[in-house]
């Protein structure tokens, strides 16, 4: 059920490496982008975007490689971010 939920979401989700690019995705998309997991850089990434972290999902899907956008720190957590309102 789990890997159900995980394929479904996947077909759904845009790679994202800049803030930027996170904005002008997700009004349609739910993206991906590093993030290295500090509340801060977290907070700072929604207010620049203006869509909310969702979180850094089990499995393959929150494994990845980059830096967080906001710290520049190079990170393996892969957030996904998506219009909640
Ligand atoms: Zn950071």
């Amino acid at each position: 059920m789990f890997e159900r939920a995980e394929i479904s979401m996947r077909e759904r989700i845009f790679d994202c490496t800049t803030l930027e690019e996170v904005k002008s995705k997700v009004s349609e998309e739910i993206a991906r982008i590093p993030w290295c997991g500090e509340r801060e850089c977290g907070l700072a990434m929604e207010e620049e975007v203006g869509a909310g972290i969702l979180g850094i999902p089990e499995g393959n899907i929150g494994k990845g490689a980059g830096k967080c956008p906001v710290c520049n720190k190079e990170t393996g957590n892969m957030a996904i971010m998506a219009q909640t309102y």
